[in-house]
């Protein structure tokens, strides 16, 4: 039996709170968490062994030398290599595509090379052999999707028939779940004469690898997806195949022998790893292979497909919820929307909570084009956990639903105003006195038990802010830079500025009512001297944004300003 419990206590950071509240960490697809055996690993090789690798003159070095070359050793077993000489270290799955991409694309690949990668796939598979096709000619053709979220394997066996020279395919996709049947898909695109790839970054967590079984040429991962560190990850294949390949980085020990007249290579695997490795991370990958491999992964794993039933079966009760990709196989990722409210706006709630989930497009933009989505959210688990967390999270999505589409009163929040008023302008910051209407919205929002208390405040303004006319949402004025959708029309007239904006996102739409509160009808120098910066710290708005929101809000205000300092320019000339 899985003592979840007691496994929950190898990682420190599940001890956490967020906020006050214990942190449900639901965004494993993005990154995992990191037992104390690996963070341990890493800081005892920076205290005991710390010395550059291969060049073994002193006691240290080779010390290092040894951890880093066992490693090597433990991750060719962990994913079933015939030989540690064909294990590449990289800095991560992605640096590993690329990798392939330069050595083997560049020297075997051709112009008029059909690639063909598949609909599901991360940037991280696509853009790599984007610009390769883009540099040699060659095609880049995707596998199409069915509506369930898996591939649309007919089409892939008419693809096959163009003949291609590479088919690049992840295991499992980091944004539906849904994972691919490589084997077969190997196998039949090596027999219609093509190599195959295989992006294992998100199966490598939930699965035992066998790349032999797997039957593919190359196949890659990274080391902080399985619960180490950030920075590494590893390229396979088989040697026969790194033989015929060329350098791709060059530098310090990738070499043999250098001189002005030339340089001959190091042997396998040294000659992909130019430059002083990644020494602590690849010791830390070790340690964290080591901890996997202590528990019985298919139990690991039948209790990662109950976190994912049990969430879909609660979550189906909730009004508006659809799950996205519905692949009767998958690794345990739960992708949904909930009708009638944004992404963002969600997992903004549910961060207020403790709750960590990914809201967006998943770094798989072709994919959501295919859906017809913006994004979607996404909820990923790892064997760490629990039932419990998956039902609070559920409970707390369906109140956030209830909420939202309760009447909007219930975002009011009576309390009594603050003393110490967060909202008091600082000396000389408002060179624009804010006029009544504002006022009054200032003093709403400081009146605020507190931040969260704030937030709702700000997403009922967003709920009186006009809708912009359809027509002037279009691309030309569309603010790039947000993950939402924000556009913006601006009038200058009387030497004032007129804003117009809007937003399909809430929060967002919010902000921008903060925002057309302050500004519009102001001269572009009343804009420009408004302290904002001063506002939002003070109304504490900025430390509690996703890095998402407020690069978003970020561009947002830079647009107004470029706006603002344009006008004043023009005028100053004429
Ligand atoms: C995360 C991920 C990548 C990229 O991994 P990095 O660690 O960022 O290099 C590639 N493919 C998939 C499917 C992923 O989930």
């Amino acid at each position: 039996m899985l003592d979840i419990k007691r496994l929950r206590a190898d990682f420190p950071i599940l001890g956490e709170q967020v906020r006050g509240l214990p942190l449900i960490y639901f965004d494993n697809a993005a990154t995992t968490q990191k037992p104390q055996v690996v963070i341990d690993a890493q800081s005892e090789y920076y205290r005991h062994s710390n010395a550059n690798v291969h060049r073994a003159s002193h006691y240290l070095s080779s010390r290092a030398t040894e951890a880093f070359e066992q490693a090597r050793e433990n991750v060719a077993r962990f994913i079933g290599a015939a030989s540690p000489r064909e294990i590449i270290w990289t800095r991560g799955a992605t640096e590993a595509i690329n990798l392939v991409a330069h050595s083997y694309g560049r020297s075997q690949l051709r112009s008029g090379d059909l690639i063909l990668v598949s609909t599901l796939e991360h940037h991280a598979n696509v853009v790599p052999w984007q610009l390769l096709a883009q540099q040699i000619g060659a095609r880049l053709e995707a596998i199409p999707l069915l509506d369930d979220g898996s591939l649309d394997q007919t089409a892939y066996l008419q693809l096959l028939q163009q003949g291609p020279r590479l088919v690049a395919l992840t295991h499992a996709s980091n944004a539906l779940g849904t994972l691919n049947p490589v084997t077969e898909m190997t196998r039949a695109a090596q027999a219609a004469g093509a190599r195959v790839l295989i992006d294992g970054a998100q199966s490598t967590p939930h699965l035992c690898i066998d790349v032999q079984a797997l039957g593919c040429d190359f196949f890659v991962f990274s080391g902080h997806k399985v619960f180490g560190p950030t920075g590494i990850g590893a390229l396979w294949a088989r040697e026969s195949l790194l033989e015929t390949m060329p350098p791709w980085q060059a530098g310090g020990e990738m070499i043999e022998h250098v001189s002005f007249k030339g340089t001959r290579f190091a042997g396998l695997p040294f000659k992909f790893e130019a430059g002083t490795p990644n020494i602590a991370g690849v010791i830390g990958l070790d340690a964290a292979i080591g901890y996997l491999q202590q528990f019985d992964r298919s139990a690991l794993e039948s209790h990662e497909k109950q976190l994912l039933a049990r969430a879909l079966q609660l979550c189906s009760d909730i009004p508006g919820f659809r799950s996205v990709g519905n692949a009767a196989q998958r690794v345990s990722l739960m992708s949904f929307c909930i009708d009638g409210m944004h992404q963002q706006d969600l997992g903004l709630l549910l961060d207020q909570q403790g709750i960590a989930v990914r809201a967006g497009h998943h770094c798989a933009m072709p994919l959501m084009q295919r859906l017809g989505l913006a994004g979607t959210l996404r909820a990923s688990f790892a064997f760490y956990n629990t039932l419990a967390e998956v039902e609070h999270f559920a409970a707390v999505l369906k109140q956030i639903v209830l909420e939202h589409q309760a009447p909007a009163r219930s975002y009011s929040s009576p309390s009594e105003p603050n003393p110490q008023s967060a909202l008091q302008p600082s000396q000389g910051a408002l060179a624009t006195e804010p006029d009544i209407g504002t006022k009054a919205l200032l003093q709403r929002l400081d009146a605020c038990r507190d931040w969260q208390a704030r937030y709702r405040e700000i997403m009922l303004l967003g709920k009186d802010l006009p809708a912009l006319h359809i027509a002037q949402r279009n691309d030309s004025n569309r603010l790039h830079g947000c993950e939402s959708h924000v556009w913006l029309t601006v009038d200058y007239r009387e030497g004032k500025l007129w804003l117009q904006m809007d937003s399909d996102a809430r929060v967002i739409r919010g902000l921008i009512a903060l925002l057309l509160a302050l500004f519009n009808g102001k001269s572009p120098q009343q804009i420009l001297d408004f302290d904002l910066q001063g506002l939002f710290e003070r109304l504490k708005l900025m430390q509690h944004l996703s890095p998402s929101r407020g690069n978003g809000l970020k561009a947002i205000v830079d647009a107004i300003y470029q706006h603002a300092r344009s006008r004043q320019d023009s005028d100053s000339r004429s």
